[in-house]
């Protein structure tokens, strides 16, 4: 026996079989069996979903020798030929191929001959968007004044670019796409028809990956049988082509949670090696942070998701905020449009698992910049002390009018235009802080970027002389798209200064005072002769 691909074997032959467009089939049971049968028939919806077969099938109701019926027998010449392919009166045309105007009008020559053994001659255009303008108005006048006999039924998966006015003249039926569960059990049925075992996860998987197309769904089914030796495991999916499962993803987030560099950088070697592509990888991380989204927004069915909630450990469950988990998504679809054009993929990805582990304090433009206000604030009231060094002068408050900045006493070599292609990151207020230089009392971000206020001469010069380290560090963290502009503000530093003096003076006369209550204290001890009792 010759192997058949599961797609043509169990390609349906009556409408029952039809699985996942009953709207169709019943409107269209329904008009054969009242006899209102249509010139023209437009069957739109994504691929694999069953136009192609609907349309022979369509074709079988009305040339069965005992149709037009919606139950054709399927063993007479006419059903039987067209199930083969090779009946005189039903013309199956590649709208892909067949695009000029020379092939409609070849069409329109031929649809003059009424057909030789059946009720209908029968043209089954696929792809029917892809012909050329001429090409639709030449059909037009076909398909507006047609001979009893001729049926149309073109098929397209891009409906909107089938002009209007050949749309109007058929009868549409758009197909959708084949839910989960209904692939699963043509899938559970494939797999005892053959005689075979399969995990229920590994069907389940296969139909999640085929995305609602039917014929996508067998011919992954076929590639899996091939090496499944008569058990079809999710194990072996893995292995053989070659996956990132949800639990190997688990264990590099948690990697990731635990700040475990080295572990998730070992895991996704391990991955890498063990034959799983990069784009791949990128693909299940996809999955992941979108299944983790789906789950925070409140989503349980498995359908949704693809996968049960209860494969996600709680602790990943809880961690990330849906803004995070956005955040996330965002960047692994980006990486996947774009690391085909990478010159190393794989370090692409190695940098993308690199950020996450800044995922937990990511937020989005609106919260970075509310961020950046408070830490504004908090530097205006000294409730931030730099980093480095006891020693940073206290930075005084900003004038009432900043942030724009003060006239320069020096010379001020800003801007320069970057020379690196600029790149964003998300970034947060602690990221910022830590990389502030010492002596800045005020941060704003203006116009020109990242603008930070000296209120000392002397690190501003020396924030000058040392600028390179000062923007990577900030680029580290902004990413090197921020321009970044040091400057010096006399305001600040009159303010810083004022501060300190008066910082200092209080400070003595609080010593003073205590002087004083020590020396009163002495002298009352002395006095009273007393003991000091604490
Ligand atoms: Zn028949």
């Amino acid at each position: 026996m010759s192997f058949e691909v599961t797609a043509t074997r169990k390609r349906p032959q009556s409408f029952d079989s039809l699985v996942g467009q009953e709207f169709v089939v019943s409107t269209l049971r329904n008009s054969i069996e009242s006899g209102r049968i249509a010139h023209a028939y437009l069957f739109s919806g994504p691929r694999g979903v069953g136009k192609t077969s609907s349309a022979r099938l369509l074709a079988k109701a009305l040339n069965c020798v005992e149709g037009p019926t919606a139950n054709p027998c399927g063993v007479c010449d006419n059903c039987r030929g067209i199930a083969a392919g090779n009946s005189l009166d039903v013309i199956e045309i590649d709208g892909a191929s067949n695009t000029g105007v020379n092939d409609v009008r070849a069409i329109k020559e031929e649809v003059l001959f009424p057909p030789s053994s059946s009720r209908y001659k029968i043209y089954i255009i696929d792809e029917v968007h892809m012909l050329s303008q001429s090409a639709f108005n030449a059909l037009l006048k076909t398909i507006e004044e047609p001979p009893e006999y001729v049926v149309f039924i073109f098929a397209t998966t891009e409906l909107q670019k089938v002009p209007a006015t050949v749309r109007s003249r058929c009868q549409q039926f758009n197909f959708q796409l084949i839910p989960i569960e209904t692939i699963k059990g043509l899938l559970e049925n494939a797999v005892s028809e053959m005689g075979i075992q399969a995990d229920e996860d590994a069907l389940f998987w296969i139909a999640k990956e085929a995305t609602g197309s039917m014929r996508d769904a067998y011919t992954l089914f076929d590639q899996v049988v091939s090496f499944s030796g008569g058990h079809i495991t999710m194990e072996g999916i893995r292995e053989k082509l070659g996956l990132a499962g949800t639990d190997i993803l688990n264990s590099i987030m948690q990697d990731i949670l635990a700040g475990n560099r080295e572990g998730a950088m070992e895991k996704l070697r391990t991955l890498i090696a063990g034959g799983v592509s990069v784009e791949h990888i990128i693909k299940d991380f996809s999955d992941y942070f979108r299944n983790l989204l789906l789950i925070r927004e409140g989503v349980k069915n498995r359908n949704v998701l693809g996968v049960q909630i209860s494969s996600f450990p709680q602790e990943i469950l809880s961690v990330y905020t849906e803004e995070q988990l956005e955040a996330a998504l965002d960047m692994f679809l980006g990486l996947y449009r774009n690391v085909r054009y990478s010159i190393n993929p794989r370090f692409e990805l190695e940098l993308a698992l690199s950020r996450l582990f800044r995922l937990k304090y990511t937020y989005s433009n609106v919260a970075v910049v509310q961020q950046l206000a408070k830490l504004k604030n908090d530097l205006i009231n000294g409730n931030i002390t730099p980093v480095e060094g006891p020693e940073v002068p206290i930075p005084g408050p900003a004038p009432e009018t900043a942030p724009e900045p003060e006239p320069e006493p020096e010379p001020e070599p800003e801007p320069e235009p970057e020379p690196v292609a600029p790149e964003e990151k998300q970034w947060t207020e602690a990221d910022l802080s830590a990389v502030i230089p010492q002596g800045v009392g005020n941060v704003s971000v203006t116009e020109n970027g990242l603008v930070l206020e000296f209120g000392s001469r002397l690190y501003y010069s020396s924030a000058l002389q040392n600028r390179e380290s000062i923007v990577a560090k900030i680029h580290s963290v902004t990413g090197n798209g921020l321009n970044v502009v040091l400057s010096f503000s006399e305001k600040l530093e009159e303010e810083r200064l004022r501060r300190a003096k008066e910082e200092e003076r209080r400070r003595s006369e609080e010593e003073k005072k205590n002087l004083q209550k020590e020396d009163l204290f002495e002298d009352l001890m002395y006095a009273f002769d007393g003991k000091e009792v604490r």
